[in-house]
């Protein structure tokens, strides 16, 4: 039986929604009844599929903005839109991210200076230009997706890595500062989900160590997680509406690990 977590109606921006988590998160939203501003880079005829297809399956009015997270005005634009077309802006998901893998003395530089932007600076502009909407409403959720990456490191992840320490640090901060006006701050940490993200990561981890994919996927990418398993769409999406909804008033400031045990260690 379908749950129904109380969110008909209410108006969410998911950025990085074009794939992977961020789709699969808007989706779910989507499902509950929330109106959705998709996000993402790809080509325009697959995006206009993506949006038209979840706007049908759900009966909710799906709307695309293209802005580009390195750049902090159309960020703001965005949020802006949201606000002009619906009238409202209940969640903001903080999805968008992109990672590189090289060992620190061979980290390009435009790599670290993308990865700060996309993974980090982007959930501060989104959010600066959120909460005022959200503070004059009474009410708010904010949703950062971090890491166990926020958490723990891994070697060669240098950007990745303080980006994503640096979300918790955000999430932290802002959870401080808008929990007298019925907002929330948090962050969802996943192990490894099955994303393009990942699937990329396997390849340039093969070519890196000198191993097959295979071992690749079982010796490194799993090693980490104890159940061996890879986190799914729906046990992220499961830990996202309980957030959002009215039952996750109280939850704010925090991690949420989805790793399968990956941080316990
Ligand atoms: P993905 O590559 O499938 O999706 C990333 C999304 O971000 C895409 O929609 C892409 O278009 C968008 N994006 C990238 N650069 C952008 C830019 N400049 N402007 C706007 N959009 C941009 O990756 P994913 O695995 O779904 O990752 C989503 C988030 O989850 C990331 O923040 C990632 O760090 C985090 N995460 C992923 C995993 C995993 O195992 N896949 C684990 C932990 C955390």
């Amino acid at each position: 039986m379908a749950v129904d977590f109380g969110l008909q109606g209410q108006v969410a921006v998911v950025t990085g929604s074009t794939s992977g988590i961020g789709h699969a998160l808007a989706d779910a939203l989507a499902s509950q009844g929330v109106n959705i501003v998709l996000n993402g880079l790809g080509e325009m005829t697959a995006i206009e599929r993506t949006r038209a297809e979840m706007a049908e399956t759900h009966g909710v009015e799906v709307l695309y903005h293209g802005a580009d997270m390195t750049k902090p005005s159309q960020i703001v634009d965005m949020i802006a839109v949201a606000k002009a077309e619906f009238g409202e802006l209940d969640i903001l998901i903080n999805n968008a991210g992109v990672q590189h893998v090289a060992p620190i003395e061979d980290f390009p530089d435009d790599k670290w200076d993308q990865i700060i932007a996309i993974n980090l600076s982007s959930a501060f502009h989104a959010t600066k230009a959120a909460v005022p909407i959200m503070k004059a409403q009474g009410r708010g959720r904010i949703v950062n997706i971090a890491s166990a990456h926020a958490l723990v490191a891994s070697p060669f992840k240098s950007a990745y890595v303080a980006a994503k320490h640096g979300i918790m640090g955000l999430t932290k901060t802002v959870a401080l500062e808008v929990a007298q006006h019925g907002v929330t701050c948090n962050a969802i940490c996943p192990g490894f989900v099955k994303t393009p993200l990942v699937e990329a990561q396997i390849a340039d981890q093969a070519a890196a160590r000198g191993i097959s994919q295979e071992a690749v996927m079982r010796d490194v990418i799993l090693a980490s997680q104890p159940t061996k398993q890879f986190v799914t769409f729906e046990q992220l999406s499961g830990v996202l509406l309980y957030l959002v909804s009215d039952m996750g008033a109280s939850a704010n400031g925090a991690a949420w690990q989805v790793d399968g045990g990956w941080t316990a260690q």
